[in-house]
């Protein structure tokens, strides 16, 4: 099937042609005629899928064929991140080349003037993050109260970021009547009480197995100690020739120490995480995107919008908390149908964090040594048999009073 036959105007099947997409992916052949129809829709689809294009493509449309050309806002995407934002909004502007349609994009962290003025000049499409949109609502900069289509972008990094107040706060703003997209990786409890709150009727749309990984994605598990893991990664760097890797831990000081790290080890690197500004942010990401850094050090919230298409490599310096976020990390790779090999450096200590994931992704991954850095299980053995601090103190003060341990009877 090809863009030609979804009913799209020619002028945005020509853009899409330009990007050198030849045939709309999975998502986008389910999606595209469910949202022309105006059906409200909840799609679970995996970062990388083509997911931008299976909202932005019949937005786009409809606007078109309603001759919706010039403000107010009629539609909005709202994203977690500020990356996010950006990416999604570029995505529109080259979806839209070939049209008179507006799209402006709203977030934290850099002046709000820049973007009251682009949107005071007429714009048709918002893309934003919740709470700039906030201010700038409350700044009587932005209407949404003629909104047509309101798209919820990885709804359930939202929640995990605690953006429901914001949620509400916005849907207090916007007409009852409209259409309502909710995007979202993963699915769980939270994702599906959002939807009932937000949907009406909607087509569900699944273009893989519930909380699957990207499944062109190679994962191992690599079982190491902690200590060892920083040597390991520079090793798998440098002897293997990797470039563009993009790594992940879960604190912003480990990324920091890491990349420091890993510089001194040769690897040029640079750790990109929240506590950076904006403009540091895009410098970061565009020299990684250019090749200028080998590696790149992120936290799971500064690595969302990220996208590369052909990028090989991620690294799990450390599995993260949310095993969610293993699904969104890996999907970093293996984007638009290329393969990709996720890397999981997982100590002894962190087992249980890898049981859920693999709780999640519903199989279970095998667990390899790599020559030379096997752990030293012994230590662990140890740690594992050696009573608590607490019995320590309590055995040591007995023997100081003469007082003998002996066992419990039964
Ligand atoms: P997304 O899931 O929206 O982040 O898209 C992932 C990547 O796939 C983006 O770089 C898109 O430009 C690309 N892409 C989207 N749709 C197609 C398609 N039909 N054919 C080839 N590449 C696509």
């Amino acid at each position: 099937m090809s863009f030609s036959s979804l009913a799209l105007n020619q002028c945005l099947t020509d853009a899409v042609k330009k990007l050198g997409y030849e045939t709309p992916t999975p998502i986008q052949l389910q999606a595209i005629p469910a949202i022309l129809a105006g059906k409200d829709v909840m799609a679970g689809a995996q970062t990388g899928t083509g997911k931008t294009a299976a909202f932005a493509l019949p937005i786009l449309q409809q606007l078109l064929s309603h001759r919706l050309m010039l403000g107010p806002i009629r539609a909005l995407v709202l994203t977690p991140t500020r990356e996010l934002a950006q990416q999604v909004y570029k995505s529109f502007l080259r979806y839209a080349e070939n049209t008179p349609l507006k799209v402006a994009v709203a977030y934290g962290g850099v002046s709000i003037n820049q973007q009251i003025t682009t949107i005071a000049a007429g714009i048709t499409i918002l893309i934003a993050t919740p709470g700039r949109l906030l201010d700038l609502i409350a700044k009587g900069s932005v209407d949404i109260s003629q909104l047509q289509t309101l798209v919820f972008d990885e709804a359930d990094r939202m929640l995990d970021m605690g953006f429901k107040d914001e949620i509400d706060r916005i849907l207090l703003q916007a007409p009852k009547k409209r259409q309502t997209l909710l995007f979202s990786a993963t699915f769980d409890a939270a994702i599906f009480k959002l939807s009932k709150h937000l949907l009406d009727d909607p087509v569900l749309i699944e273009v893989s197995e519930r909380n699957t990984a990207a499944s062109q994605v190679e994962q191992v598990v690599y079982i190491v100690d902690s200590d060892r893991k920083r040597e390991l990664t520079s090793f798998l760097i440098g002897s293997k020739n990797w470039h563009q890797v993009l790594i992940f831990t879960r604190t912003k000081q480990t990324a920091d120490e890491l990349a420091k790290e890993m510089c001194k080890d040769g690897i040029q690197s640079q750790s990109i995480h929240s506590d950076k500004s904006q403009g540091a942010r895009e410098r970061i990401l565009a020299e990684f995107k250019q090749g200028k850094t080998r590696a790149l050090v992120a936290t799971d919230v500064a690595a969302r919008g990220i996208d590369i298409i052909d990028l090989k490599y991620v690294i799990n310096y450390e599995l993260p908390y949310v095993a969610e976020d293993y699904i969104h990390r890996i999907g970093r790779t293996g984007r638009a149908g290329n393969t990709g090999l996720a890397i999981s450096l997982m100590s002894p200590k962190e087992e249980w964090l890898l049981e859920a994931v693999e709780k999640v992704l519903d199989s279970v991954l095998l667990q390899q040594w790599f020559p030379g850095y096997e752990p030293d299980l012994t230590k662990h053995y140890q740690a594992a048999k050696r009573p608590s601090k607490g019995k320590q103190k309590q055995h040591a003060r007995k023997k100081a009073l003469g007082i003998k341990t002996t066992k419990k009877s039964k």
